[in-house]
């Protein structure tokens, strides 16, 4: 068997290994089948039943209502960010631009429609996200769009906002399961697999039923959320193998006791890097403000770059992979997604202190 590292990547990030384990099993025969997971088609009983379960363990993680369709695109989230202006934004939309991801999804948007900036961080270098109270709405709008955690500058809501009736849409790619979410709040959540849930290869995408009736007319097929709630996701070939995999992981998450278990233990995993950096004297800066502090992506910087590849360098040397920030910020992020392993962190946080008293 080969050695595994710590995996800190932000995407496509690290999946639980028993997740792993089974799917090599599957992947020269499914029991009873004698045909791979990579080989069985999208319309046999065997691809139908993956599907419903995937389905299934994903309902009762987000305990979501039955008003609410799964669906599995592909594309990936960016592409629902011209996905979701297409069928909705019919005059304005308000977006929060809270980092890097809502700036992108706000910039698809204008081609369609009006954005109104509803609140920025921009000029503070996006280190917070905005209280409910920043967030008051003045005119009337098709939705509202936020980013629940922006995985770049690592920062995060810490409870769902509250925009009454107006729909509310939100970009989870980087933080859907890692907590209970007050599902109801939302129109639709739409997440890329490759970060939270599964390999790379489909958008998870929530949406509530009451919103097609509010999708234009005359869109084309492949843009259309209604071709793919008409088909169960089976309109053309979806990705088989990532919903299989998203199955798995889902079904993983359920036997660790759901979401609210994976919460206290995200918040655990976070808390022990925040601690090293709150205890550093400023050796270690964090980006993010402490009240919008992401469980999901930690970001921080040292004194200079120069000081920064070094930590990269010797950290890469024991095992601690992809802990570069993103090219747009540079510094340091460490992603610990609800898979990565507790072991990973009590690792990095034992090099952050040495590596802190050795320079
Ligand atoms: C990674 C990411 C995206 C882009 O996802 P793709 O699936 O690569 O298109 C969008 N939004 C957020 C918050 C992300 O983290």
């Amino acid at each position: 068997m080969t050695e595994r590292i710590f995996n800190f990547s932000a995407g496509p990030a690290v999946l639980p290994e028993p997740v792993l384990a089974q799917a090599q099993r599957d992947l020269m025969a499914l029991p009873g089948v004698g045909m791979s997971v990579l080989e069985i088609s999208h319309r046999s009983k065997t691809f139908e039943a993956i599907l419903a379960d995937a389905k299934q363990s994903l309902k009762q993680l987000l305990k979501l209502p039955d008003n609410y369709h799964i669906l599995f695109l592909q594309g990936g989230a960016s592409l629902q960010f011209s996905m979701l202006a297409l069928n909705f934004l019919h005059q304005n939309a308000a977006y929060v631009q809270s980092g890097s991801w809502a700036s992108k999804a706000m910039s698809e948007a204008k081609r369609e429609g009006q954005v109104d900036v509803l609140w920025s961080g921009k000029s503070d270098k996006y280190v917070r996200m905005p209280a409910q109270a920043e967030l008051a709405l003045h005119s009337a709008v098709d939705y509202v769009h936020i980013t629940s955690n922006e995985t770049i500058e690592g920062i995060a809501f810490q409870s769902d906002p509250d925009f009454g009736d107006v729909p509310l849409f939100c970009d989870a790619s980087s933080d859907i399961l890692s907590r209970p979410l007050e599902i109801e709040k939302y129109a639709m959540i739409y997440a890329g697999t490759q970060k939270n849930i599964g390999p790379a290869g489909a958008t998870l995408v929530l949406l509530r039923d009451d919103q097609l009736s509010r999708a234009k007319s005359g869109l084309h097929t492949m843009l259309d959320y209604r071709t793919f709630t008409e088909s169960d996701s089976l309109y053309n070939t979806p990705p088989v193998f990532t919903i299989y995999c998203v199955g798995l992981v889902a079904r993983w998450l359920l036997e660790q006791g759901g979401l609210e278990s994976m919460y206290q233990r995200n918040r655990a995993k976070a808390a022990k890097l925040y601690d090293v950096i709150d205890a550093s004297s400023g050796f270690y800066s964090g980006h993010a403000a402490a009240d919008s502090r992401s469980l999901m992506n930690v970001t921080f910087r040292l004194a200079n770059e120069e000081l920064e590849s070094r930590f990269v360098k010797e950290a890469q040397a024991l095992g601690l992979d992809g802990l570069k920030g993103h090219r747009s910020v540079g510094g340091i992020r460490a992603s610990i997604y609800n898979a990565f392993p507790e072991a990973g962190v009590d690792a990095l946080v034992s090099f952050m202190k040495d590596f802190q008293s050795r320079v």
